[in-house]
């Protein structure tokens, strides 16, 4: 009984008369409350993959069910709803709105979700405390440091209740200090049971994941639990 359920997704791009796979055939389940951390080098499809799984686009060829929902050849509409109701995503730049506080930032998708102003703020009040940041509700991202503007981030992915994380590099641009920080986060995230996938080029940041799955060329070539964590799984 899996989260997710990816059955032999290719996705090519069409380049003029060339085509490139960025991925070849990906099969890969997940079930609820793994913390898993996608690795391998620059061009092996990770941002495809995640591209995939996030419901930003569909696969050329196979079956991604998400949820219990087929998701592999939804019209862009009704995978935008999907996407608002399942997934929360975390980006290496944080994607903030500048001019919005904190506050705003984290309160945002809940307008598309189509709740009032009075739960809206106290439920992005929430989510700020139980990130450490009930204090700077109101500041502005550049009145925040980076460890700070990624708390946002995570507060506004989790504010929907996603069934899945999803982190790009979210600590491509933290100091080692500010990333452990980081990832202490997710970690705690994950033990109150929410389902992780992050993409990291840094083993020491994939050590905190509980399965590791490694790409190449299109293709997951090693999939494996995290000796080094025992999992509670
Ligand atoms: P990473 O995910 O490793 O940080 P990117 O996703 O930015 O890196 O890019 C990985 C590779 O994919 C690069 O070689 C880049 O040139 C290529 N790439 C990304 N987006 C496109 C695109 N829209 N068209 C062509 N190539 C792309
Ligand atoms: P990674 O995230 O692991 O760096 P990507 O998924 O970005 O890998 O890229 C996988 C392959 O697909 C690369 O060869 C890349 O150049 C190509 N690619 C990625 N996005 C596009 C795109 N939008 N158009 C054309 N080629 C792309």
């Amino acid at each position: 009984n899996y989260l997710i359920q990816i059955e032999d997704i290719g996705r090519k791009y069409i380049i003029g008369a060339e085509e490139i796979h960025a991925l070849k055939s990906v099969s890969l389940n997940i079930r609820k409350g793994e913390f898993v951390a996608l690795m391998g080098p620059s061009g092996s499809g990770k941002s495809t993959l995640m591209n995939i799984l996030g419901c930003l686009d569909t696969p050329s060829k196979g079956q991604y069910i998400l949820n219990g929902i087929n998701v592999s050849d939804m019209s862009e509409n009704d995978l935008a709803e999907v996407r608002n109701k399942e997934i929360g995503f975390v980006f290496q730049t944080f994607n903030l709105l500048p001019k919005s506080t904190a506050l705003e930032n984290v309160a945002l998708p809940l307008i598309y979700a189509g709740f009032n102003k009075k739960v809206r703020e106290e439920r992005a009040h929430k989510a700020l405390e139980n990130v450490g940041l009930g204090n700077r509700v109101d500041h502005k991202p550049n009145e925040l440091s980076g460890g700070q503007r990624q708390r946002v981030a995570v507060a506004r992915a989790l504010i929907n209740n996603p069934s899945i994380i999803l982190a790009d590099e979210p600590t491509g641009n933290l100091d080692t200090k500010t990333s452990i920080e980081i990832m202490g986060l997710m970690e705690d995230i994950h033990a109150k049971g929410n389902t992780i996938i992050l993409v990291t080029h840094e083993e020491d940041i994939a050590q905190h994941a509980h399965r590791i799955v490694r790409m190449r060329d299109g293709l997951i070539e090693d999939d494996y639990p995290n000796p080094d964590i025992k999992s509670v799984l």
